[in-house]
């Protein structure tokens, strides 16, 4: 025996888990989906939140049930509104990165009150230089996600 502490093994077991080991498939639409189609595609797909990207497939948002909910008690035409007037845009979004550990990740979720990260990575400007950081979807970090690595946590051998 090494001599580390349960609370030692413990703190370097949840220090290992890297975002890119547990990230979910992410599920995008457009930015001109309409709010009834985005609706939709949270039912089809069973997920609480969608990513909103352009014609480049960058990162532009964010929706949530909760956006959804909102603009569904308005009295537009769902078909009629697109998910870019309702969504929360970039640069707002909080992020995350494939080698970030789930802890991090966790932190950021509790520390905004949101349910949901993208995982991303930058794209490289043409030059290498860029104004405005242009990100790839390549993940999705939820609560559930945290839940899976604590019950992980919990099956590991210390
Ligand atoms: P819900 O609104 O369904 O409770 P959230 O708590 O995740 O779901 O969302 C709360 C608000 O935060 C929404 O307006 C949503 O657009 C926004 N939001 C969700 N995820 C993110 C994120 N990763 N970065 C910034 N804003 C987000």
């Amino acid at each position: 025996y090494t001599g580390k502490t349960t609370m030692q093994a413990i703190g370097e077991s949840i220090k290992n888990k890297r975002v890119k080991d547990y990230k979910s498939v992410p599920i995008l639409v457009k930015e001109n989906t309409s709010v009834y189609d985005a609706i939709c595609t949270m039912f089809l797909e069973d997920v609480g939140t969608l990513f909103v990207v352009n014609e480049q497939n960058d990162l532009v948002g964010v929706v949530s049930r909760k956006d959804l909910l909102r603009s569904a008690i308005g009295k537009q035409n769902l078909e009629d509104v697109p998910v870019s007037i309702i969504m929360t845009r970039m640069p707002n979004i909080i992020l995350t990165y494939p080698d970030e550990t789930l802890h991090e990740a966790a932190s950021k979720l509790i520390r905004y009150q949101i349910d949901a990260l993208p995982v991303v990575r930058p794209k490289q400007g043409k030059d290498g230089s860029q104004t405005e950081t242009k990100y790839e979807i390549i993940g999705r970090i939820t609560k559930t996600t945290i839940t899976r690595a604590y019950v992980d946590l919990g099956n590991e051998e210390l």
